[in-house]
């Protein structure tokens, strides 16, 4: 029997709602395959264990983390702590310490969800955004100076390498390579950047030309946008910088539907590492302890932590049980015009699971 073992982080909000949802569905995933087993050990790292020790999470961490083989985590951030600090001293002192430099997010319009596109358009989106998730914008290089006087300064450098841009195009050429299309839109702002871009555009350039089999184009960021409203059909995989895809993703769960479906994985490709698997959503406080929250985003990066734990005949049935709830309409949680509860949901896809295996 395999055996794969998962760190689960709550975190905060709407987290550890969807996380003990996703844990039970993982569960019957495993059940109905009959090939392996999941042990999920909790973690309560988050806002409250702030607020009880001063930190988000202990300071050996990442050392605790180190050991699992994969990572599933709820969200973070709090009405009442800076999100730089929430955000800066949990999850991305995770997706850095443990180089997890390729950001992945999936985006399709699940049967049964309506986007805001029209109806054709909407059936066309079927993209995988890759985020570079180590340096460029968010590098965390900068500072301020003079606070409070006029002449304050804050600054936020954008640091691209020439070995991180190398790495994360080469995982999105594996990416694209492994779908259908095998199409790449390497995105970018090289007419108004004229450096770290312009670097970005000559890597990536150099690195596609190794894929003669890639159908490969480039694409300003702004308009980019536009096409991905407009035109999707045209779109398949999409690389762009840490910045860039992080609204461009946005985006894409908008047209997609509901912030609550969105799945995502923070990946260190080199597998020394344990991967990070979350939902896209956050903390969600304006609904949390409703027993309202749509657990389907934390189902899918479940069926992505299945994926990449080696168990894709488990994806796959996984992500049918969620596609044939949705498709069913029946029990949807009311983000997405329905009446149901996260239980109820929950309960919906254990039985699709446990139907596939009758
Ligand atoms: P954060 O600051 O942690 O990003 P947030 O509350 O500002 O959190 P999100 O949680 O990303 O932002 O979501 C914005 C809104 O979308 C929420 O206030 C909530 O109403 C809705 N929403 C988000 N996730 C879900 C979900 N899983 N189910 C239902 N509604 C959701």
């Amino acid at each position: 029997m395999r055996r794969h073992r998962i760190a689960a982080i709550g975190g905060d909000g709407i987290g550890p709602e969807v996380i003990s949802a996703g844990c039970r569905v993982l569960a019957a995933a495993a059940r109905a395959d009959g090939g392996f087993v999941l042990e999920f050990e909790e973690f309560d790292w988050g806002s409250d264990h702030w607020r009880r020790t001063g930190r988000m999470m202990p300071e050996d961490g990442l050392r605790r983390l180190e050991p699992f083989d994969a990572i599933y985590f709820g969200a973070v951030g709090d009405p009442h702590i800076p999100d730089h600090v929430t955000l800066w001293e949990l999850r991305l002192a995770i997706c850095q310490g443990f180089d997890q430099y390729a950001n992945v997010r999936p985006t399709r319009l699940l049967p049964g969800v309506r986007g805001p596109l029209r109806e054709e358009l909407g059936r066309a989106i079927d993209w995988v955004i890759v985020r570079e998730n180590s340096e460029g914008e968010y590098a965390g290089v900068g500072g301020r100076a003079h606070r409070g006087l006029p002449i304050e300064v804050g600054m936020d450098v954008a640091v691209f390498t020439r070995a991180g841009v190398e790495r994360i195009c080469r995982y999105a050429c594996e990416v694209a390579m492994g779908r259908p299309r095998r199409r790449l839109t390497v995105v970018t702002k090289s007419n108004a950047q004229r450096h770290g871009m312009v670097m970005w555009d000559e890597v990536c350039a150099e690195v596609t030309a190794r894929y003669p089999d890639l159908s490969v184009d480039r694409m300003l960021v702004d308009a980019m946008t536009a096409r991905m409203v407009t035109r999707p059909e045209t779109i398949d995989t999409v690389l762009a910088t840490n910045l860039h895809a992080d609204i461009l993703s946005d985006l894409a769960a908008a047209l997609a539907g509901s912030l609550g479906i969105g799945a995502t994985a923070n990946i260190d490709p080199t597998r020394k590492r344990p991967s990070m698997f979350e939902p896209i959503h956050g903390s969600a406080f304006d609904i949390t302890g409703k027993g309202i929250a749509n657990p389907l985003g934390c189902f899918w990066t479940g069926a992505m932590m299945l994926d990449h734990l080696g168990e894709p005949a488990a994806a796959r049935r996984l992500m049918a049980a969620v596609e044939a709830v949705t498709a069913r309409g029946e029990t949807l949680t009311p983000d997405l015009g329905g009446q149901a509860g996260t239980e109820q949901v929950t309960q919906a896809v254990i039985a699709a699971l446990e139907g596939a295996n009758a």
